[in-house]
C-alpha cells in the first residue's frame, strides 16, 4: 500500500450511522464495541465518534468472527489481545517489561494503560497492529506470517 492510500484508509471520515450502514452492524452494536474497547474510533472536540475505513474493516471483521466462527465479544477481545504487537512494532525486551500490554491476555494493546517507550507517542488508529483486520485475518494466519517474517 502506498504512503497516500495508508493515511486515508485511517482518516476519520464516517458519522456513527454511515459506519453502521458500511459495516452492517447496528449503532448499538457498534456503542457497544467502543465500550469494550474493540475500536477505537476518532472522537472529536464535540465528543462525535468519526469512523475510518480501518474501522469499518475492523467492524466487518468482528461481524465475521461473531457470525461466521461463532466467537463471542470476549473471545474476539482476547484475540485481539493476543496479537504479538511487540514483535510487529519491533519492541526490545526494555520496552516489553514496562508495557501492561505485553502480559495482558484480555485487553487489546491499544487499551493498555501503560504503554511502553516504543507505542507511548504513537496514535493507536495509525498503527500497523490496529490495522491488522483490514485482512481479517485470523491469529494462526498472521502468526504464520509474523514467522516467515523473522526466520
Ligand atoms: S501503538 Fe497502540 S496499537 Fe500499536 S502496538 Fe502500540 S499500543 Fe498497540
Amino acid at each position: 500500500m502506498t504512503e497516500q492510500k495508508e493515511a486515508s484508509a485511517t482518516q476519520p471520515l464516517y458519522p456513527l450511522r454511515v459506519a453502521a450502514e458500511l459495516s452492517l452492524t447496528s449503532v448499538y452494536s457498534i456503542r457497544q464495541y467502543i465500550d469494550r474497547g474493540l475500536i477505537i474510533p476518532y472522537r472529536t472536540s464535540t465528543n462525535r465518534h468519526l469512523f475510518s475505513n480501518v474501522d469499518i474493516a475492523r467492524l466487518r471483521c468482528i461481524r465475521k468472527n461473531l457470525d461466521e466462527n461463532g466467537l463471542n465479544l470476549a473471545g474476539i477481545k482476547s484475540q485481539f489481545a493476543m496479537t504479538p504487537c511487540w514483535l510487529i512494532r519491533g519492541c526490545s525486551e526494555e520496552d516489553r517489561n514496562v508495557c501492561d500490554a505485553y502480559d495482558s491476555v484480555t485487553d487489546p494493546c491499544w487499551t493498555a494503560a501503560n504503554k511502553g517507550p516504543e507505542c507511548v507517542n504513537t496514535d493507536c488508529r495509525t498503527c500497523a497492529v490496529y490495522k491488522l483486520p483490514e485482512k481479517c485475518e485470523n491469529l494462526k494466519d498472521l502468526l504464520k506470517k509474523i514467522d516467515r517474517l523473522i526466520l
